[in-house]
């Protein structure tokens, strides 16, 4: 007799459809991220037992798939920070002069480190002025102190904010750091270990350990501070080799901008990333070749692109990364002005369909409102995604917060809105030419609500990724592809009114509140 359980094995449970089947190019129907919904599939985990970490360019991995958008509300020295120690990646706008830029560069790479190789040093005849113009210039002024001011040179003592908080006069300002600095000093030989490093520096309770060779002379420094943010910060985003914090920053296909590309590599920059709304140009191929040619070990993103042939021109110059999106900004109105772009959703699906064919990562950017779009972006294979809007109101974007009707809000900007073309900076460069006569926008300018500090915000993104993997039942981004790719993963359309009845509905009145 058959038994329930043998008919429940051969019952037909396919439901759904494949990614393919979703984004059939027959229907001629361009989708975004709200016209089309994940199956559940099945849960045997826990959702912190899923892992979230992704390639976001050829050579670099990072923990948690979030990129700030190159942005000049968006992604300066804090928020690049930021979302670094979080375990993602922030991209520097380029909206200003080429030093102010490597100066942001400079600053996240001088954040955090294992052993610092090439510490800023002093001579004991420099003055207690040139170290408060350091801390201004670096944002510290642990300074060891060696003979002949350079690295390798004999050491003498350190000067630490402690041996100068109380010299603030003109005349204190030109007191030889020689006459303040501390000569009691904890070293370590040359050749001891990050970890056994950490630990002297621990059991210390100073707050600088200096690594010196026989001769006594300084080969590198290690930072107390860098300890606590280690601990703080398992997920941090570092280069390998020196545990710097991973920076990116961006650049024009302008070709005067191939100093920039110079000013940013000294700087520290590992990550460059080609900022044009229609990437498949000349201009941008010959930026890269260029940058792939005179700085190997730099990763290069291209973009941006939402069909396959720009992704295969870009490809073919040798990007190491693709940047996904034309018009889906929160901010943008390309669409509207050039009739030209993709909706997000389909162009993420066929733009990564081939890139992943040569093992290239992409970055979903623009359109990304809430989880639910980040979940849909990487199962539809981007590696990352990148945000603007999102992000702006937090407390680590740039700019001032302020008041409009009792709300309290930061102001964003498209970097194609005349506003920032005003502005007279480099990005402006991305939307229009200095032949032009007028200037067409492609963007808005606005505001948005205050996110308080983004750090609470990505712990808040992240782990709604995690709710949403164990929802689907992957454990991993990786096996979130292979499944959407065997077709295990199952989506679905939806209607106008099936996205009504999936979003807060037939209430008086409620409060939204997303995280705690
Ligand atoms: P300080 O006491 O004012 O030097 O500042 P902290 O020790 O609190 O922070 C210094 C931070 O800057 C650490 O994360 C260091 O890794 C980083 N840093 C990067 N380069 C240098 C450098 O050349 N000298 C010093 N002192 N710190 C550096
Ligand atoms: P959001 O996350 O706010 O939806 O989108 C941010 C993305 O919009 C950026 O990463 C960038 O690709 C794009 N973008 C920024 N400024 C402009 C603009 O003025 N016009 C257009 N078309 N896109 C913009």
């Amino acid at each position: 007799m058959t038994t329930v359980k043998d008919l429940l094995k051969t019952v037909d449970v396919e439901d759904g459809l494949t990614a393919e089947e979703l984004f059939d190019r027959k229907s001629s129907v361009g989708m975004t991220y709200n016209d089309f919904l994940i199956l559940p599939g099945f849960i045997d985990f826990p959702a912190d037992a899923a892992t979230c970490e992704t390639h976001i360019t050829r050579h670099y991995k990072i923990k948690t798939p979030f990129v700030s958008s190159p942005m000049d509300t968006v992604t300066e020295t804090d928020m690049a920070i930021s979302m670094a120690l979080m375990g993602g990646l922030g991209v520097i706008h380029h909206n200003c002069t080429i030093e102010k830029q490597a100066d942001m560069v400079r600053k996240v790479k001088k954040f955090e480190n294992g052993f610092i190789l090439d510490p800023l040093c002093m001579s004991p005849d420099n003055v207690v002025e040139d170290v408060i113009n350091t801390k201004m210039k670096y944002g510290f002024c642990g300074i060891p102190i060696t003979e002949n001011g350079k690295m390798k040179s004999k050491l003498l003592g350190i000067v630490t904010s402690r041996d100068i908080d109380f010299l603030q006069s003109e005349a204190d300002l030109k007191i030889k750091l020689k006459d303040v600095m501390t000569t009691d000093l904890v070293t370590a030989k040359d050749g001891i270990s990050l970890h056994e490093a950490n630990e002297i520096l621990r059991k210390s309770k100073k707050g600088k350990l200096l690594i010196v060779d026989d001769e006594y002379r300084l080969v590198a420094l290690l930072a107390r501070s860098d300890l606590i943010k280690t601990r703080d910060f398992p997920n941090a985003s570092t280069v390998h080799k020196s545990n710097q914090l991973l920076c990116a920053a961006a650049i024009s296909t302008h070709p005067e901008d191939k100093k920039r590309v110079a000013a940013l590599v000294e700087a520290g920059l590992d990550i460059v990333v080609i900022d044009s709304s229609q990437g498949n140009s000349s201009f941008q191929i010959d930026m890269i070749k260029f940058i792939k040619e005179n700085y190997p070990h730099i990763d290069v993103i291209g973009g941006n692109v939402v069909t396959k042939e720009q992704a295969r021109n870009l490809i073919e110059a040798g990007v190491d990364g693709l940047r996904i999106g034309m018009g889906s900004g929160s901010i943008c109105i390309t669409q509207e002005v050039m009739a030209c772009g993709r909706p997000q959703g389909t162009a993420v699906y066929r733009v990564c369909q081939l890139a992943r064919q040569f093992g290239i990562p992409c970055i979903a950017d623009g359109g990304i409102q809430n989880v639910g779009h980040i979940v849909k972006a990487i199962a539809l294979g981007a590696s990352g995604v990148m945000m603007g809007g999102l992000l702006a109101g937090t407390t680590e974007s740039p700019g001032e917060y302020f008041y409009h009707e009792g709300k309290k809000l930061k102001r964003y900007r498209g970097m194609g809105s005349l506003d920032a073309m005003d502005s007279g900076g480099a990005a402006s460069k991305r939307y229009y030419s200095e032949s032009d006569k007028i200037k067409v926008a492609q963007g808005v300018s606005g505001s948005v609500v205050d996110r308080g500090s983004v750090k609470k915000f990505l712990e808040y993104l992240e782990l709604g990724l995690k709710h949403s993997m164990q929802d689907i039942g992957v454990k991993s981004l990786k096996q979130l592809w292979e499944n959407v790719d065997n077709g295990t993963v199952r989506f679905e359309k939806r209607t106008s009114s099936a996205q009504i009845e999936g979003g807060v509905h037939g209430l008086y009145s409620y409060e939204k509140r997303l995280y705690q």
